[in-house]
């Protein structure tokens, strides 16, 4: 495998540390998580991760699972190109809206996923030079501003840099409580691009400068022209045998922790562990092996859910109270560090 820090470096070819900052209402700096040989942290933008994660794989894209068939002899899948393939085991990590679990578990998505009560407004957009360094200094990968004065808070990221190393591609994420975020006539499910944009404006416009830049900077195509709606899933029994679970599929999150991903690497290497023990002909040995990984699995995943769903409560101030959290990993002050583009 090629190194995974280096392939898939968001900041590359910029040599800053992946940084993630907090600001939080009536302090001056900013607390946060930096790379560091005590605290390794990777930012990984998403496509040189699947790339990374692709390698010597034969992949097959763009076949979509429409039927799962299982017994304890065996499992076949049938695509929705009419092709079908058998084998030993099936792993579903077809995500959120997992085929494989509405199989699975004979309970549709609509029946298991919850609504998380927020309302998102998601834009995208290219700085470069002097407004691209601005955006670094807030946070190197991803700063996080919380004014609950103001009634919103706002996720900003930087998706990618450029290979000129003096631009890069960022992204936001307004956000503020909303009971009706799903209803069919709530005004976000028909809004446009222009409309969604002007709304954010106005809301901003309390922000102090330098958090408001990047909304300024956004043209109306940038604005995700798709309402926004999270959801998240609690399961509390998955039935063991050839057909199993993982990730998105087994436990979907909101990403206010950024655990999603990172739930779903543990998962797989669990798997591969229990999976390394089995005889794939002995249907005994098999329930054994994947209910031993479902019960770790879901108790994990059940408790990821949780916390990320109360992280956004918890980050309105700065008393950040969690249990799965050790006192290494609490965000710590970031020194503030001039940037200096090549
Ligand atoms: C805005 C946002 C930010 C996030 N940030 C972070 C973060 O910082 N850190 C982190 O750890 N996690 C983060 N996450 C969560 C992370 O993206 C997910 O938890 C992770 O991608 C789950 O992986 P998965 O393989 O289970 O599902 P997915 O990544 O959703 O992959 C499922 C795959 O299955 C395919 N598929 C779906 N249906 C079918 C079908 N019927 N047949 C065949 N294929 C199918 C899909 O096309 C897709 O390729 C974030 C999520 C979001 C939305």
């Amino acid at each position: 495998m090629p190194d995974l820090r280096e392939a898939t470096n968001h900041l590359a070819p910029l040599s800053l540390p992946a940084q993630i900052s907090l600001y939080f209402p009536g302090r001056d700096g900013r607390l946060g998580w930096q790379d560091s040989p005590e605290l390794p942290v990777i930012r990984a933008e998403r496509r040189r991760l699947r790339d990374w994660l692709s390698t010597n794989i034969p992949i097959q894209w763009g076949k979509r699972v429409r039927k799962v068939e299982h017994d304890d002899e065996g499992v076949a899948v049938v695509f929705e190109d009419g092709s079908r393939a058998e084998g030993d085991i099936l792993v579903g990590a077809d995500g959120i809206k997992s085929v494989v679990r509405e199989y699975l578990l004979q309970r549709s998505s609509d029946e298991l996923l919850k609504l998380v009560p927020l309302a998102a407004i998601v834009g995208e957009v290219d700085l470069s030079g002097e407004a691209f360094k601005r955006q670094l200094q807030l946070g190197h990968s991803a700063y996080v501003f919380v004014s609950p004065d103001i009634g919103f808070w706002n996720f900003g990221g930087l998706h990618h840099a450029y290979p000129d190393g003096r631009s890069g591609r960022h992204y936001w994420m307004f956000m503020e409580s909303d009971a009706h975020v799903a209803d069919a006539d709530h005004w976000l499910q028909t809004a446009t691009q222009d409309e969604k944009l002007d709304y954010v404006l106005k809301k901003v416009a309390k922000m102090p400068p330098k958090f408001r830049e990047v909304f300024e900077a956004t043209p109306a195509s940038g604005i995700k022209k798709e309402p926004h709606i999270w959801r998240d899933l609690e399961l509390e029994n998955v039935p063991a045998g050839r057909v199993i679970l993982m990730g998105d599929a087994a436990h979907a999150m909101t990403p206010f922790r950024g655990e999603g991903g990172h739930h779903t690497f543990i998962d797989a290497m669990q798997l591969s562990q229990v999976l390394g023990k089995v005889n794939e002909r002995d249907i005994e040995s098999i329930k054994a092996a994947v209910a031993e990984y479902n019960a770790e699995m879901l108790e994990r995943g059940v408790e990821a859910v949780r916390n990320s769903r109360t992280e956004q409560a918890a980050r309105k101030s700065e008393e950040r109270k969690s249990n799965s959290q050790s006192p290494a990993t609490l965000p710590k002050p970031l020194p503030e560090v001039e940037i200096v583009l090549g």
